[in-house]
């Protein structure tokens, strides 16, 4: 049996009952994280459905698709905070582009030229994911954005402060 079949005979055990009307999450909350398998961000968060929203990429990187997807969520949908969050072990960190690249192309045959987000250093890449939504302008509320790190190895969260110099609160002093 394909993957596919058996997430869909799955589905068929969920329930979600009164959770379907929920249009506005009511947490007011959206998580910016890693396609990675083993998060499981609902269960770790303890997100039911209409909790939160989750846009989820490689790295859980701050892409142009990603923040566009958190423009809606805050200018249609009504959230007001994001909270990136990074994991330990991650691919993007284990490969440089080239590797990755490489690895493509070489099994796919075809040339791979994108650029998937990897990084050295998993601290900077959560820095650099908050700042680049701090200074996103098409956010409604760039106030409470906030990075973290997933250790899957002891399974804790931990927050990432923001260095000194970055403005923690961009729509202060406007209008
Ligand atoms: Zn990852």
């Amino acid at each position: 049996m394909d993957a596919i079949d058996q997430v869909v005979l799955n589905s068929r055990l969920h329930y979600l009952g009164m959770d379907a009307r929920v249009i506005e999450p009511r947490m007011k909350l959206a998580v910016l994280t890693c396609m990675d398998a083993r998060v499981d961000a609902a269960s770790l968060l303890g997100l039911r459905p209409g909790d939160a929203h989750v846009i989820r990429n490689a790295g859980g990187r701050a892409t142009h698709d990603a923040m566009n997807a958190m423009a809606l969520s805050q200018g249609i949908l009504g959230t007001r905070e994001i909270m990136v969050m990074h994991h330990t072990e991650c691919a993007l960190q284990r490969f440089t582009e080239t590797q990755l690249a490489e690895r493509i192309s070489t099994a796919t045959h075809q040339p791979f030229t994108e650029l998937l987000g990897c990084f050295t250093d998993p601290i900077e890449a959560i820095r650099d994911d908050v700042r680049r939504l701090i200074e996103y302008k098409s956010l409604v509320h760039r106030d409470k954005i906030r990075g973290f790190l997933y250790d899957l190895a002891t399974n804790t969260i931990a927050e990432v402060k923001m260095p000194l110099g970055v403005p923690r609160n961009p729509q202060a002093g406007l209008g």
